[in-house]
């Protein structure tokens, strides 16, 4: 649905496959691998458009000379993705954007003061003490420590918690 993100469908597939595979032929062994690390570069916000052709171009390299099914396979994650979805492959590379808001380098969570009660539901949720506030008043969350665990998002009666683009968080603080 609109909360999955086709990138890291194709990477959670892949990953799979990589630790699959046998060894015996370079192109699964070796390729495998690199695939993974294009697709951690992307999901990071680190990746480049020359990464995405890289990946394209690997991924056909693949699935045409690994000596098995299993490796012959593997690319087909990032190929029917990449055919389907490269708006959301060119988004995470282009507007370090994630659409599905799913990729956490790439998001931020954010307390709506208009909303906020002031429950603490929130701050005594987080794991890493990023939200304080006192009883009744507006809650604030400090980037610097929030870890992106959503935590906050889900135990927030009111909707008080906004996941957003980081980019969008960052430009504005
Ligand atoms: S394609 Fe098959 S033979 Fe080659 S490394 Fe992968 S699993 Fe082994
Ligand atoms: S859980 Fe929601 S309403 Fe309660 S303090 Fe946190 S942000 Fe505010
Ligand atoms: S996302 Fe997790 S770490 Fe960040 S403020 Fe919310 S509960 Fe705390």
């Amino acid at each position: 649905d609109e909360d999955t993100c086709m990138v890291d469908v194709a990477r959670f597939f892949l990953q799979f496959t990589a630790d699959e595979s046998c060894g015996k032929c370079t192109p699964c062994r070796e390729g495998t691998y690199e695939m993974l690390e294009l697709l951690d570069r992307i999901v990071d916000g680190n990746g480049t458009m020359e990464d995405i052709e890289t990946l394209e171009k690997l991924a056909r390299v693949i699935s045409k000379t690994a000596l098995c099914g299993l490796g012959q396979t593997a690319p087909n994650p990032v190929l029917s993705t990449l055919r389907y979805f490269r708006d959301e492959y060119e988004a995470h590379v282009k507007e370090k954007r994630c659409p599905a808001k799913s990729c956490k380098a790439l998001i931020a969570y954010r307390i709506d003061p208009a909303k906020c009660t002031g429950c603490t539901a929130c701050a005594r949720a987080c794991p890493t003490g990023a939200i304080s506030g006192e009883v009744r008043k507006v809650h604030t969350i400090d980037q610097e420590k929030c870890i992106k665990c959503g935590s906050c998002f889900e135990v927030c009666r009111f909707d008080a918690v906004e996941k957003l683009d980081a980019v969008e968080v960052t430009a504005n603080t």
